[in-house]
Formats: structure tokens, C-alpha cells, sequence
């Protein structure tokens, strides 16, 4: 259909066309008026006349005719002619449209022909490689300048080849290239062989991206990531981030999670294999919740101490600083965790050491006075009893004279076990200073403190000690008692009316029990009978 279209307006058509239509004309012309005058005139010289005429109107006709049919055809090439006009217009504007865009492109797109030659060059091309267009166009040198390298030319030029031979497609490939300045670029290629409507190869479009600066920024990115992940895995013990969630679900740990832990990173995190909130103890679990919630709240960092049970079930003591922070998928808690099991054994044996009697192992003075004063708030509060004993070695000096110092140390702590057998976990046992020492009795009354205090001093009195290889020594203790609320309502008025207790069991012969009288009272403080009326919680 379209082939015939063509043939119609074809000039040879279109000449055999006004021909035909001027023989037709003819033709009809010469039958019609042969017809016609035949017809209407008889006589000779009217036909000779009107033949003459017949002659002219024949060249009238044929040439009215010809006008018409030439007036249309013209008018027909005219409109032919203005719409190619218009159409070429269009493909230039387009192609000028395309040239402008390959131009102002800001990647680097370039066209060369199958024996490697640069077709095309753009803007951005020129801008990156320092080479212009002009000095490119139909040669094939760039190849030498954007790769001086021999080897490294080879095996680009090797790549291209195939890409023109339509057997290889390259995505994303990176190559680097010295520029006309001498600086190297690192550029990623797209690039492809395209053919002509016929079907013909034509040559391979190669779009560059010049990613060096992202690569740069990516290989800093990457050196500081390092960096910190050293210094992280340097780190004494554990640098985490968790999600603020009931399990504190770990997303990063650093690898001081091993040892902190006994868990690899991998199990922790995710809770893949175990949760962090389950390795917290329990019962410190509740309290770091509630520490963490109050810094959130107050948008400050926290600190907690709390016992982590490992994954080989050894308890240890860590300390952990964090703060809450608001990241993309909500608020997450950062920060580090220590292990301070040996801090807080040193802070544990330092604090037994403030407390305790180095010789004996007993409570000392100072702690026995906290604890009596802890004892008489609690007695107070629920009304019971308490009672102070007072306890003196008798004629101990003796000890000393006899089988010196050393000896007396080991005679006096030998003393103080005989007398911690004879008494309750409840009951406190401490050294007052030299062998004279403290207990106390909770909620024990007069006659209870009596008896239990007659049974220690029968537990001294009944035993010999021995001082291994010299002597064996049997020694007496005498023991005086004030008894809570009876005797005074403060740890001193205690320990006064204990006191003088002690010492009348002294006067009265030693090895013996005395419980204070309320007249042995400095003050009129500690009277015995009113005491329980003049408490009001002592009912
Ligand atoms: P009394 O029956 O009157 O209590 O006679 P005593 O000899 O025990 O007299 P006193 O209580 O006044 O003397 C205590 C002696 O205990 C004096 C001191 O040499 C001795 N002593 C005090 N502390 C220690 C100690 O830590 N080690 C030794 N070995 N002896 C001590
Ligand atoms: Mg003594
Ligand atoms: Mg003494």
C-alpha cells in the first residue's frame, strides 16, 4: 500500500497521469465534436468554418483541461514540500534537543566506532578528562592517554573490543584513568554496541560515572570504621546498643562481650541466643529498669552497678554507663559495661576490714556501737526487747605475764570462739577493745539475757583452753547486762548500765553474772519501770 502510494507520486506517474488526462480529453474532444458537427452542419462552407473553430476550441479545451489537472498537481507538491520543510524542521530541533542533553549531561558519555575511534565526546567527557572533542574526533589515541599503562591498556581495550563485537555487555565496571592534568579518576562504566535501522553495527556508547570522590569518601568511611571497631575491641569490656525493650535487645555489642559474658556477640545480639535482661540478676533486674527510666526521663546519662550471672554461671559485678538516644527506629541506649568483680571484692574486704577486729575476727567496737543503735531503732519500733551484754576476761594480764604476748593473743582468740558457739545467728558478737568485748541479745528479756549469759560464762569457765605444747590455761569471764528498754533507751545509757554491771560482777568475786539495777543509773533516764510506759511504741 505504501509502495504504491510512492509509485502514484513518483514524477514518471505523475507525467503519464497529465498525459492521460490530456488524451482523454482529446479524445473525447475529437469524437464529441466530429459527432457534433456532423450533425449540425450540411453544408460545405459552414464545415469548413466551423472545423476551423472546432480547431481552436480543441486547443481551448485540451488547454483548460491541462490547467486543471497541472494546477492540482503543483498545488499537491506545494503541500508536499512545506510538510517536509516542517517535518526536517522538527529533526532538527530534535536532534539539536538530543545533542544538547548528551552535552550538558553530567555523566560522561562517549560513541566510537568499531575500529575504536571517537564518534561522539560530550561536555562532561571534555570536563573530566581534560581532552576536547575536537582533538578526539575519528582517532583512536585517547585510549593511550586515559590508560598509559600498557598492560592495563590491553586488558581495557581487550573489554572494549568484545563490547563492539555486540558478545559482551559491561555494568558498573570501574577502571581508572589519567586525566590530560595527570590526576588519576576512578570511573564506573555502562556500556553498550548499538546497531543502525539496517541492522548494521555502528559503534558502542560508553556512559561514565567519575565516582572518586564517593570511593574516597567510602574508603575514609570505612578507615574510621575500623578505627573505631579496634578501639572498641580495645575497649575494657563491653561497648554496647540496645533497643529500650523489656529483653534491652542488643544490636551492636563489641567483642568485650566474650569475655564479659562468656556469649559470642552473634548469640547476644538479636537475642539470638539469650536476652542481656536475662543474664542481669534477677532481683537487680527491677532496680536498673527503674534507674535507667528516671535518666531517660530526665534526659541524663546513667550509671548502674549490678550483678550479671555469665554463661559459665559465675556471677560477676559490672558497672555500666549509657544514655538513651533517639535514632530511626525509636529510642535505643548506647554505651559501655565493666567488669568490677576485683573493685568490688577490694570494697568488700575493705569494708569487713572497717568492721571487723583484725586479732578476733569479731565485730569491732565501732560496728557493734552501729549495730545496737540499728537494734534499739528496731526494738523500739516493734516493741521488743534487747539485751547488751558486757563481757571481761578475768586476771587476763596473768595470761600475758606468764606465757607472754603471742600467747595471750592465741588464748584470747581461742576466748572468743568458745564464746561465738554459745550464741544465735541473730545475736552480735564484737571486741569493745583489749578482752573486753560486746553482745547483743535481740528480744531477749532480763531473765533470758541472764540465762544465756550464765551459759557463756559456763562455756569459758568449763574449758581449758590449750596453748599448744606449753601450758594448758583455764580461765573465767566476767558478764554484766542491761536489757533494752528497762535499762536506758540509748546505745550510751546501754552501755553504761553494762558496764557498771560488769564491774560488780568483778567486785562480787568474778566469773559471775550481774544485771544492771536501775540505781546504778547516772541519770534518771533509764528507770527500769517506766520505761515501757515512756515509750510510746513499746507496748
Ligand atoms: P581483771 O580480772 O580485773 O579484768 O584483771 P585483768 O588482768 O584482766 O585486768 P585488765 O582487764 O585491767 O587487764 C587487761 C590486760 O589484757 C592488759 C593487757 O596486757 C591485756 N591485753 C589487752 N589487750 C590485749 C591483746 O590484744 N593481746 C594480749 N595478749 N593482751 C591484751
Ligand atoms: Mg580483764
Ligand atoms: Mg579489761
Amino acid at each position: 500500500m505504501h509502495n504504491t502510494k510512492n509509485q502514484r507520486t513518483s514524477p514518471v506517474w505523475r507525467s503519464l497521469w497529465v498525459v492521460l488526462v490530456y488524451l482523454s480529453a482529446g479524445l473525447a474532444w475529437i469524437t464529441v465534436s466530429d459527432l457534433a458537427v456532423d450533425y449540425w452542419a450540411n453544408d460545405t462552407d459552414l464545415l469548413s468554418e466551423v472545423q476551423t473553430y472546432e480547431g481552436w476550441a480543441f486547443v481551448a479545451v485540451t488547454a483548460l483541461v491541462l490547467f486543471f489537472a497541472l494546477r492540482r498537481q503543483f498545488r499537491h507538491d506545494r503541500n508536499q514540500m512545506s510538510l517536509q520543510n516542517h517535518q526536517r524542521e522538527e529533526i532538527r530541533l530534535l536532534s539539536q534537543f538530543q545533542q544538547k542533553v548528551i552535552d550538558n549531561a553530567s555523566i560522561w558519555i562517549n560513541v566510537w566506532d568499531p575500529q575504536a575511534n571517537v564518534l561522539l565526546w560530550n561536555k562532561a567527557a571534555e570536563k573530566i578528562s581534560g581532552y576536547s572533542e575536537q582533538e578526539l574526533q575519528g582517532k583512536d589515541q585517547i585510549w593511550q592517554w586515559l590508560y598509559p599503562d600498557e598492560k592495563y591498556r590491553t586488558l581495557i581495550k581487550k573489554t572494549a573490543a568484545e563490547v563492539s563485537a555486540g558478545t559482551r555487555e559491561v555494568d558498573d565496571c570501574e577502571t581508572c584513568i589519567r586525566t590530560r592534568s595527570g590526576d588519576e579518576r576512578l570511573m564506573s562504566w555502562n556500556s553498550r554496541c548499538f546497531y543502525s535501522e539496517a541492522g548494521v553495527l555502528i559503534g558502542s556508547i560508553a556512559i561514565g560515572l567519575d565516582v572518586t570522590d564517593r570511593r574516597i569518601a567510602e574508603a575514609r568511611l570505612r578507615h574510621r570504621e575500623r578505627q573505631l571497631t579496634t578501639l572498641m575491641d580495645n575497649l575494657p569490656g563491653m561497648a554496647y546498643r540496645c533497643l529500650y525493650d523489656e529483653f534491652w535487645t542488643m544490636k551492636f555489642v563489641s567483642s568485650g562481650c566474650r569475655e564479659l559474658t562468656g556469649y559470642e556477640p552473634e548469640a547476644v545480639i538479636d537475642n539470638r541466643d539469650v536476652a542481656f535482661a536475662h543474664l542481669v540478676q534477677e532481683e537487680d533486674n527491677q532496680k536498673t529498669v527503674q534507674l535507667v527510666e528516671e535518666a531517660i526521663g530526665a534526659a541524663e546519662a546513667f550509671s548502674l552497678e549490678y550483678q550479671l550471672v555469665r554463661k559459665d554461671g559465675q556471677v560477676i559485678w559490672v558497672w555500666e554507663r549509657g544514655r538513651a538516644v533517639e535514632d530511626g527506629d525509636g529510642l535505643v541506649l548506647e554505651g559501655i559495661i565493666l567488669d568490677v568483680t576485683d573493685r568490688k571484692i577490694l570494697e568488700q574486704e575493705l569494708s569487713e576490714l572497717a568492721a571487723h577486729d583484725t586479732l578476733t575476727g569479731l565485730y569491732n567496737r565501732r560496728e557493734m556501737n552501729r549495730l545496737l543503735s540499728e537494734e534499739i531503732i528496731r526494738a523500739s519500733r516493734y516493741g521488743r526487747h534487747l539485751a547488751l551484754l558486757w563481757i571481761d576476761i578475768d586476771h587476763f594480764k596473768l595470761v600475758n605475764d606468764q606465757y607472754g604476748h603471742p600467747a595471750g593473743d592465741a588464748v584470747l582468740t581461742a576466748v572468743c570462739k568458745r564464746l561465738s558457739q554459745g550464741i544465735r545467728s541473730v545475736d552480735a558478737f564484737g571486741r569493745y577493745g583489749g578482752e573486753e568485748f560486746m553482745m547483743l541479745l535481740p528480744e531477749m528479756d532480763g531473765p533470758e539475757a541472764r540465762e544465756a549469759a550464765d551459759r557463756l560464762r559456763s562455756l569459758v569457765a568449763d574449758h581449758t583452753i590449750s596453748l599448744e605444747g606449753v601450758a594448758d590455761v583455764r580461765l573465767t569471764v566476767s558478764i554484766g547486762i542491761a536489757v533494752f528498754p528497762q535499762h536506758g533507751l540509748t546505745a550510751d545509757a546501754l552501755n553504761d548500765m553494762a558496764d557498771k554491771a560488769m564491774y560488780r560482777a568483778k567486785a562480787d568475786g568474778r566469773n559471775q553474772v550481774c544485771l544492771a539495777q536501775a540505781s546504778e543509773a547516772e541519770s534518771p533516764e533509764p528507770v527500769a519501770s517506766d520505761a515501757h510506759q515512756d515509750n510510746a511504741e513499746f507496748k
